[in-house]
């Protein structure tokens, strides 16, 4: 008998209609598997939750954060459940901590480090289905944890990588991916297999269809994914290391991807001696702000520079408090601009193709 992993994203689960829909998508597997399911929430739920946080403050405590924002995943959770039990199957809702899922670093941006098979593996014995909370996990302290936004494809991964499980299918609201946001674009086409490098940095370029850091677990444990439509019964797309090429041998691009929440802050006229840019980065990264592209431009004296960086649109006041408040470095102006978007080519193949 198989394992099978099954992720449905939000919209997958976004109304009971949909609820029902992934239920027969769960049972066409449930005959001859195994069958693990993660829900993320219901779509639209995280997004008001983290909206109500940041009408209490806008330094919401990072514990409570977390215990709020993954509150939607129980409640999908429970609602699948819920169905497979009504057409008399048996299935349950467990939480991060109740299978136990281990998590460690920051609030709000967790990693699964461990997850303990033994509960899941005995009610799995007993014939059940088990729908488990994605997106979130416990730390050292019981605390509740979450992996950072989408990071209910991770759940799905890790889950898959403790299971041993022979598949593990991410159900979303596309039919795969795309070379580039099918959404955005008509011309996109949906492509048939992709290596994780690529894959890697299409979605930490913009191509939200997969979690970065889902990506990344799934390259260094060499998890194959196939990701696929709950809307449509069509072949997906599938991420995996062993890449066949024939039908993109001569291929230079693979996707392009985007973001719009980028800012770009300029600091002109830093005097330019050894540690400036340590000086000025150490602090965002103690405050977990992310520097995507940096560019430094000497002054014809060679005295100063004028450091250009980009980071996520909402980390801009935070990033304007602490370079204002850090007495250790000098400069001209200083000077933020959040009107900003950021395309991204991506291909393996440009490494050896000049133009
Ligand atoms: P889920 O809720 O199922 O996790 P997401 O909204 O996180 O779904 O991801 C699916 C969305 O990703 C699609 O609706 C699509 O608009 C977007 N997307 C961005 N880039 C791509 C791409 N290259 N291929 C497919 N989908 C993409
Ligand atoms: N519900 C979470 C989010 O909206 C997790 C996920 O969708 O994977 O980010
Ligand atoms: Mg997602």
């Amino acid at each position: 008998m198989k394992t099978i992993v099954l992720k449905f994203g939000g919209t997958s689960v976004g109304s009971i209609d949909r609820i029902k829909k992934v239920t027969k998508i769960i049972l066409s597997y449930k005959k001859n598997n195994r069958v693990v399911v993660i829900s993320s929430a219901m779509s639209g739920i995280t997004n008001e939750l983290i909206k109500k946080s940041r009408m209490i403050s806008n330094n919401f405590n990072g514990a409570e954060y977390d215990a709020l924002i993954s509150t939607g995943e129980q409640a999908a959770c429970a609602l699948i459940a819920g169905s497979l039990n009504h057409y008399g199957f048996k299935a349950r809702s467990w939480m991060s901590w109740q299978v136990p899922i281990l998590t460690d670093g920051p609030y709000s941006n967790s990693r699964i480090n461990k997850i303990f098979t033994k509960n899941l593996n005995l009610y799995l014995k007993s014939g059940g289905i088990p729908i488990v909370t994605g997106f979130q996990g416990i730390n050292d302290n019981l605390r509740l944890t979450t992996l950072g936004r989408g990071g209910s494809d991770a759940s799905a991964i890790m889950i898959a990588k403790f299971f041993k499980a022979d598949e593990c299918i991410i159900y979303t609201d596309v039919d795969g991916v795309y070379t580039t946001d099918p959404r955005l674009h008509k011309k996109a086409k949906k492509i048939k297999q992709i290596q994780y490098d690529e894959m890697l940095e299409m979605a930490s370029l913009g191509s939200k269809v997969m979690q970065p850091s889902s990506v990344q677990d799934a390259k260094l444990n060499n998890i194959n994914i196939n990701v696929k439509s709950s809307f449509q019964n069509k072949s997906g797309t599938l991420i995996t290391k062993n890449f066949k090429k024939k039908e993109f041998s001569n291929q230079i691009i693979t996707g392009i991807s985007s973001t719009k929440n980028d800012a770009k802050i300029t600091i002109a006229g830093v005097k330019d001696k050894p540690g400036v840019a340590a000086l000025i980065f150490e602090p965002l990264s103690k405050n977990l702000i992310n520097v995507d592209m940096v560019v430094q431009n000497i002054s014809p004296d060679s005295k100063e520079t004028d450091l250009t960086f980009t980071i996520k649109s909402e980390d801009v006041k935070k990033t304007e408090k602490i370079i204002k408040g850090n007495k250790r470095i000098s400069y001209r102006k200083l000077s933020f601009d959040k009107n900003l978007a950021k395309i991204s080519i991506i291909g393996v193949g440009m490494i050896t193709t000049p133009g």
